[in-house]
């Protein structure tokens, strides 16, 4: 912006030596030599300078220190000048003061500055000028203040609008950061089972998706376990709901902690929860299986109304291994590991199975 604003001011510096050049013609060579001899290497550095790696302030500083060197260079020539159509010239000076405050429009800070300093030094400069007089002078002011006062108004509110905006930019900004993150929330939330805070049956959905999609070349062989409560109804109608939530939890926590750490756990729904693990055998699945089985019954959650001798919150399992290319693998899997759960079930609970081709095999009693 800096930059624009110095070639802009510096194009309309150079224009005027036309004018001295028609109008002053008595200064016409001091003219060219501080134009273009002083005036365009010096802004020529001030361009190189504004393209460093430098403060922004000490950039607007440099600006204006150039600037206020042009007013300076200008007043040089209209005092060298012996011509009397100099104060009728010297109305330029609203015009050039204009212009640095306008291509500066925003900063506002630097037009302010340079507007004071080309104030001091027009009303120093002006009794130096040839045929000056003091009504001259106030002729002279009565359309500089306006007309300086003016630009600076609009400068001010071009700043105050860049503010805003900028304002506005950075609270869309926060307000986008808020969203994606709510947004990211929404999206964990939506997979997470708020009970156990482990994964729910749409995290496991996700889970499948990603094997399928992976397997795509080489399909994985999988190992499928679904785990549930053993009698938990009797459970819950014998200690509340509320213990039976607790207990819940402490069994999905347990199941968790026995798993392998990249197995993918969920929740999925009631007293039911799904496993899968990559790159697995049956062998796996019966030593995941028992661990699982060992880890709730380990608990020693008191259980009095099982029905039978064991008196423990305790689990059955179902596995099935297989290689999960698309949705129809897993529905499969699915189908034989509840099969599997259902026989571990019959066996008397607290137990597991491995599905195994079309047999659920007991790999381990
Ligand atoms: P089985 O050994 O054959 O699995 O018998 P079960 O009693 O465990 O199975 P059933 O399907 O008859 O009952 C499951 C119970 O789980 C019924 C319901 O009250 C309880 N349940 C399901 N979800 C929740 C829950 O989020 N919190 C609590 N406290 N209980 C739940
Ligand atoms: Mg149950
Ligand atoms: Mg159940």
């Amino acid at each position: 912006m800096l930059q624009a604003a110095v070639i802009s001011v510096l194009g309309f510096y150079l224009c005027c030596f036309f004018f001295d050049l028609f109008v002053l013609t008595d200064v016409t060579v001091l003219s060219a030599v501080l134009r273009f001899g002083v005036m365009v290497p010096m802004s020529g550095g001030l361009l190189f300078y504004l393209n460093g790696e430098h403060p922004v302030e000490h950039k607007e500083g440099a600006a204006i220190l150039v600037a206020l060197l042009a007013q300076v260079s200008w007043s040089i020539i209209v005092t060298a000048s012996h011509n009397p159509a100099v104060l009728g010239y010297y109305y330029a000076a609203c015009t050039f003061q204009m212009a640095i405050t306008i291509a500066a429009a925003s900063p506002f800070r630097p037009s302010l500055h340079a507007s004071v300093f080309g104030f001091c030094l027009t009303y120093s400069v002006i009794w130096f000028l040839e045929g000056a007089t003091p009504l001259y002078a106030v002729q002279h002011l009565s359309v500089y203040l306006p007309t300086v006062a003016m630009t600076l108004l609009v400068s001010y509110q071009l700043e105050a609008e860049a503010m805003a905006n900028y304002l506005q930019q950075q609270e869309n900004e926060v307000l986008k950061r808020e969203l994606s993150r709510q947004n990211k929330d929404l999206a964990r939330l939506s997979v997470t089972d708020p009970l156990t805070r482990l994964s729910n049956r749409r995290g496991t959905e996700m889970e499948l998706l990603r094997l399928t999609t992976e397997a795509q070349n080489e399909a994985e062989r999988v190992v499928l376990l679904v785990a549930d409560v053993d009698n938990f109804k009797a459970y819950n109608d014998a200690y509340g709901h509320g213990a039976g939530d607790e207990c819940l939890k402490r069994v999905a926590r347990a199941m968790r902690r026995a798993l392998p750490i990249e197995a993918h756990f969920a929740r999925h729904g009631g007293e039911e929860f799904v496993a899968i693990l990559s790159a697995s055998d049956a062998e796996m699945a019966a030593s995941v299986a028992e661990s699982l089985r060992r880890a709730v019954r380990q608990l020693g959650i008191g259980h009095d109304h099982t029905g039978d001798r064991n008196r423990h919150v305790t689990v059955s399992i179902g596995a099935a291994c297989g290689a999960v290319r698309s949705a129809a693998d897993y529905e499969r899997l699915l189908e034989a590991a509840d099969r599997a759960l259902y026989a571990a079930k019959g066996d008397g609970r607290n137990s597991w199975r491995v599905f195994e081709g079309d047999e659920v095999a007991r790999v381990v009693a």
